[in-house]
């Protein structure tokens, strides 16, 4: 237990979403604690240029921003802990938050642990990974220039990604593993009126090919077995998103079917006084600004709740 200490707020998770979060409560003097991980930084950690966050003129490498960011709330009174959350009791005033290392109690929880990209588990998958294999369009797309690349998924992510890929691409090879796609079907038909992407369904991806970058994809057609390779230097993962909310659900946070924190009034959860932010609440957008955006938001609605019930 940790002295008994009652503390304002605690954020959980050190993304976009939770370093802002941490960052306005610390300006407005709550003293929050910010709970980050073991590996701090999300996902911004393991990409390389990061040319969309405002601010940058000729875009910042991902573990940069990030190490920024913590720079600069610890600067202004944020303690980030690296400890993993355990556990939570949201049932009882003030609300425990059990880390590996010890106990927190606290008047209001944000929690900011984000959404991982679904992955496929192929043998070179990982090895591959930042020289290759993208599970975001959005944020890799553009060192594809002249490129051929393959996306994988056949639901509303792998129609988006598909085209906008071809923006950059020189041809999108999108490899479904059914004949009939989840995607909407405005979406479905806009990426087949597109004359640069194609695609090739009932295939299972066996692996990613390459040696210090990805040379192609193995694929094999379900109907007939055939196997055969797809040249390609791009691999994007469009399979879903999985929020990380499972410890939170466990102790009463609303989620709905896919695991996403249902909110209302923007960032409050079911429980008063557990407030969400970023993609852990986000299967939309999933950007590190609009995360950071919601962080913000979030620690706002902090400070107004406890202005109203201190
Ligand atoms: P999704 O709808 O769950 O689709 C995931 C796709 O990946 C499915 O086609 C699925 O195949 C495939 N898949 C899953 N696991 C796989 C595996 N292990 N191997 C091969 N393929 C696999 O996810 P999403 O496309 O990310 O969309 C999530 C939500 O966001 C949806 O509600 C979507 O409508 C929404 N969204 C909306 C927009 C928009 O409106 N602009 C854009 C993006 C996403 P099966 O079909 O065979 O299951």
């Amino acid at each position: 237990m940790e002295n008994n200490k009652i503390h304002k707020v605690i954020v959980i998770g050190s993304g976009p979403a939770g370093l802002t979060a941490a960052l306005y409560a610390a300006r407005a003097e709550l003293k929050p604690v910010l709970i980050a991980g073991q590996e701090p930084g999300g996902q911004l950690m393991r990409t390389s240029e990061v040319e969309n966050f405002p601010g940058f003129p000729k875009g910042i490498l991902g573990p940069e921003l990030m190490g920024n960011m913590m720079k600069q709330v610890e600067h202004f009174g944020t303690k980030i802990m690296q400890e993993n959350v355990e556990s939570v009791d949201f049932s009882r005033h003030p609300f425990i938050v059990k880390t590996d290392k010890t106990e927190y109690y606290a008047k209001t929880v944000i929690i900011s642990t984000g959404a991982s990209a679904n992955w496929l588990d192929l043998p070179n998958e990982q090895r591959l990974r930042g020289k290759g294999v993208s599970a975001c369009a959005t944020c890799d797309g553009f060192f594809f220039k002249g490129k051929d690349v393959v996306v994988i998924g056949g639901g509303d992510s792998a129609m988006e990604e598909a085209t906008f890929l071809t923006k950059f691409a020189n041809k999108v090879t999108v490899i479904h593993r059914r004949e009939d796609f989840r995607a909407s079907k405005i979406m479905l038909t806009k990426a087949k009126a597109n004359p640069k992407i194609e695609f090739v369904t009932n295939s299972e991806v066996l692996d990613v090919l390459g040696k210090d970058s990805v040379e192609g994809i193995k694929i094999k057609n379900s109907k007939t077995g055939e196997e055969t390779e797809i040249k390609s230097q791009g691999m994007f993962l469009a399979i879903g998103h999985t929020p990380n909310t499972k410890i939170f659900a466990a102790g009463g946070v609303e989620v709905d079917k896919k695991g996403y924190v249902a909110v209302k009034d923007n960032t409050r959860s079911n429980i008063e006084g557990v407030f969400i932010a970023g993609d852990v609440q986000d299967f939309r957008y999933r950007q590190a600004v609009t995360a950071a955006g919601m962080g913000c938001m979030a620690a706002l609605d902090v400070e107004k709740y406890l202005a109203e019930n201190e």
